[in-house]
């Protein structure tokens, strides 16, 4: 074959293969903010680590050179008066011992190199962190999903006496979307007892168009977070040690944030970079508020984790 056909054919291949084009619009400069004012405080709130995943940069920042990256996966814990509340579930725990039992023997197989780059143990998995920390399951009354992709809602399962809080978008693409798209329906069973989020008409709160607060007493506030899994959202918590801004997957990292640079997986692009200014120009405006990306492995190593509580 002749050499500039062969060239034709490779920068072909290769068009194919890369990433549609994306010219980073101006910030969004005229923001504004609503302060979060009184609420009651949570008691306190800890980290659940429920494993690690081995990636590269280039997979969690749009753009960046590759380099290895160890993420933590984790889920959080917070304990009000008259209970628990979960946010995320986690790696599902049959992942650490035989992950053919949470997706079949035969994905298990086929996705063998990607189970490969997990790292987890039995202990770590949800159900067991609280039973380590003396909490019973019948004691976690509410589960907030930030979004559904399988590393936040894997022990679902486990607290079906619970109730799920998570927008429709999100529940769809849970139970719909497939897990070639991270998505498991085995996590989101019928028996689920769900109040769903819904944003439309609700109050502007910090610099996000919409929240709901879940439990009525300000202590934990839900805020539309778009652009990396359908319906995704953030939980804002009036922590002891100061509040705290749970961000899911909106940023895997600080410096998604910070630059801001978009983060590798999105379902909607525009949407997601609307996200990122929004963060941006809150870390900026209250420097006050911890903001938590949940595989940022410095923010997590920040964080005191699981007996340590914040
Ligand atoms: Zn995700």
């Amino acid at each position: 074959m002749k050499r500039w056909l062969i060239c034709i054919l490779l920068l072909l291949t290769v068009s194919a293969c890369a990433p549609p084009p994306w010219n980073e619009p101006p910030l969004h400069e005229d923001l504004t903010i609503v302060a979060p004012g009184e609420g009651a405080p949570v008691k306190r709130m800890t980290v659940l680590l429920t494993g690690w995943s081995r990636g590269d940069l280039s997979h969690f920042v749009r753009g960046a050179e590759k380099t290895p990256l160890i993420i933590p996966i984790p889920a959080f814990l917070v304990e009000r008066a008259d209970g628990y509340v979960l946010i995320d579930t986690g790696l599902a725990p049959s992942l650490a011992t035989d992950p053919s039992r949470y997706v079949g023997s035969f994905l298990a197989c086929l996705a063998k190199g990607y189970l490969k780059r997990l790292i987890m143990r039995p202990e770590w998995a949800v159900p067991a962190r609280l039973q380590a920390l003396g909490v019973e399951g019948a004691q976690v009354k509410h589960v907030v999903l930030t979004h559904a992709h399988f590393d936040h809602t894997g022990a679902n399962r486990a607290f079906l006496d619970a109730t799920f809080h998570l927008t429709d978008a999100a529940l769809d693409a849970g139970r719909h979307g497939g897990i070639f798209k991270g998505y498991m329906d085995n996590d989101f069973p019928p028996a689920m007892k769900i109040a769903p989020l819904d944003f439309a008409g609700t109050p502007p709160f910090l610099t996000f168009t919409g929240s709901v607060d879940l439990f009525g007493d300000g202590s934990m506030i839900a805020v539309p977070l778009p652009g990396h899994s359908p319906g995704a959202i953030g939980v804002f918590v009036r922590a002891p040690s100061g509040p705290t801004l749970l961000v899911g997957d909106a940023a895997y990292l600080m410096q998604n944030i910070a630059e801001p640079r978009l983060i590798g997986l999105t379902v909607d692009d525009e949407a997601e970079w609307d996200t990122l200014c929004r963060l941006k120009r809150l870390q900026e405006q209250m420097p006050e508020l911890r903001i938590v990306p949940f595989h940022d492995p410095e923010v997590f190593r920040s964080l005191p984790t699981a007996p340590e509580w914040f």
